[in-house]
């Protein structure tokens, strides 16, 4: 069987004035992400895995975050893109496994809700699909709710 890991990571400033997308939901929180699209840090994250693995450079390559057709993008957009292009070369996904560093909102409640939203994006089951939160224990940038990071690791398998 032919099979290939990548991992990625991902961070975004927490600001105000921005609406809060995580994991391709719109959450209640009293900050957003800053980015170029709707800097889901979950989703970008996930994609870099997952054109890691494919040795498809990174997201940023494929879509630049100065090129106006991607300002304020559903980054789901960009999550279902990335599962063609690894179709295209004959990759499908095996398993994501992620983490979300976050002070701040409580995230557990949402993860199924995650699962189900991104799995179909990538043409897998939600248990395929793992997102796990954690706090920094109020320590770095994370922990000062400066910003969140997350980090994914995809295995992907030649159809
Ligand atoms: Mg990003």
């Amino acid at each position: 069987m032919d099979i290939r890991v990548g991992q990625g990571f991902d961070v975004h400033r927490l600001v105000e004035g921005r609406q809060f997308f995580l994991g391709g939901l719109c959450l209640p929180f009293e900050k957003g992400l800053l980015g170029h699209s709707d800097a889901d840090v979950l989703i970008h994250a996930i994609c870099d895995a997952l054109l890691g693995a494919a040795g498809l450079r990174d997201i940023g390559y494929h879509f630049p975050d100065n090129d106006p057709q991607y300002a304020g993008i559903d980054s789901k957009i960009l999550l279902q893109r990335t599962t063609a292009l690894l179709k295209e070369r004959g990759w499908r996904v095996g398993n994501i496994d992620a983490t979300v560093c976050a002070e701040r909102p409580k995230l557990n409640p949402f993860i199924p809700q995650m699962q189900d939203t991104l799995a179909p994006l990538m043409e897998v089951a939600p248990e395929q699909v793992s997102i796990k939160a954690t706090t920094t224990e109020k320590l770095g940038f994370t922990g000062r709710e400066e910003g969140i990071a997350a980090l994914a690791v995809a295995l992907i398998e030649k159809i």
